[in-house]
């Protein structure tokens, strides 16, 4: 598994995963379901190990984008339920009822794409329901949840497993919006009992669980959290640090005071200097934003991205680091423990959950922990 040419290196606890979905778990009543969100490969960091390592702790509710994650998770697990957000349509309604995938259904195209599925495969066949309730992204508009309400017949060969909404603005525990949303899926939920009967909902990401037990309802589908993001942006941390990420100095070399590093000379050196040319860039998800803004760590130093990010190579003034560990082959440390995705995501104007999805392909994936 570990590949000695490798010049970048994810490291991805999975029993730090394990322990955060226990830890969202545990703030639950009991009966309430903690799902997992594994969508854009697990956020970058491989959707079948963390699955099937949450499988082992008894998640048995998986939530991904597309037909195709939700394919390649069901290779690795045997049952549970894989729901997908996207839905669907005529065109992938067969390979979501061949590797028993549950749609999420937005809106009454999609109502109407599986009712014909589970006409053709004269069967019942099990959905998720999605409202909006102030997104306004996917999810059955007001007026379809009115009809869907009314109109039994649209849900016919239909087993609605689950009610779900979504927030808009969860990490904000202030935001009045989510009363707003909770009271507007509480209304539809009891519109819908009428013709539906009541069915587990489900409204919370990992965020709305920090709102309280109001919010929970019979599932929660935390992503980011267990990936060690702080789903409480204005507190600390709750959750454990999940990755780390170092990557290979291909050069060190001396540049004299006055002389500018990587393209545009954007960064000045006000001082002889020495720096090193560490192996990732923006085609790995360094993105480019953090030019002369993050930082990494050799040797216990805080060392500075100086220039540009480019495509495959960062620069870094390691000036105050000692010849003998800022050295070619040695690595440095760009993710840690104390400069995390979220310290890099506010160094490239961005979020976490960008920092986390675009971790590239070119790095070695490393696993720790149990893997069933
Ligand atoms: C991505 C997503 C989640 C998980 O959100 P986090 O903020 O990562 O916890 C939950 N529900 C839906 C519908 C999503 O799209």
């Amino acid at each position: 598994m570990t590949n000695e040419r490798s010049s970048g290196i994810l490291t991805i606890d999975l029993d730090a995963v394990a322990a955060n979905w226990r830890s969202l778990k545990s703030r639950l009543q009991a009966g309430t379901l903690c799902a997992a969100v594994v969508k854009a490969d697990g956020y970058g960091l491989g959707a079948t190990r963390i699955a099937a390592r949450l499988y082992a702790e008894g998640c048995r509710d998986f939530f991904v984008a597309t037909p195709d994650e939700g394919i390649s998770l069901r290779r690795v697990l045997p049952d549970g339920a894989i729901y997908v957000l996207a839905g669907v349509d005529s065109a992938t309604a067969a390979a979501l009822t061949e590797h028993r995938l549950t749609p999420v259904l937005n809106h009454l195209g999609q109502i109407e794409a599986w009712r014909k599925a589970a006409a053709a495969a004269g069967s019942t066949l099990p959905s998720v329901l999605h409202l909006d309730t102030g997104m306004n992204r996917l999810g059955l508009p007001r007026d379809e949840v009115a009809r869907v309400a009314s109109e039994a017949p649209l849900l016919a060969g239909l087993k609605t497993r689950l009610v779900m909404s979504h927030l808009v603005s969860s990490e904000l525990a202030s935001d009045p919006l989510n009363e707003t949303q909770r009271a507007r899926f509480d209304a539809s939920l009891s519109a819908l009992s009428a013709s539906l009967g009541t069915k587990p909902a489900s409204l919370a990401n990992s965020s709305g669980i920090f709102l309280g037990p109001a919010f929970h309802y019979a599932m929660v589908r935390p992503g980011v959290a267990l990936y060690g993001v702080n789903p409480t942006p204005n507190a600390p941390n709750p959750m454990m640090e999940v990755l780390r990420l170092a990557a290979k100095i291909l050069q060190v070399r001396r540049v004299d005071r006055g002389e500018t590093v990587g393209y545009g000379a954007t960064h000045l050196l006000p001082r002889p200097s020495r720096i090193a040319v560490v192996a990732a860039g923006y085609a790995d998800g360094f993105l480019r934003s953090a030019s002369n803004r993050a930082s990494a760590r050799l040797g216990g130093l805080s060392v500075p991205v100086v220039g540009r990010v480019s495509m495959d190579l960062i620069t870094l003034d390691v000036t105050d680091v000692p010849e003998t560990i800022a050295r070619p082959g040695a690595f440095v440390d760009l993710l840690d423990g104390t400069y995390n995705v979220e310290h890099l995501a506010t160094d490239a104007g961005t979020i976490p959950y960008e920092i986390l999805t675009a971790l590239g392909h070119r790095y070695e994936r490393r696993y720790l922990g149990t893997s069933p």
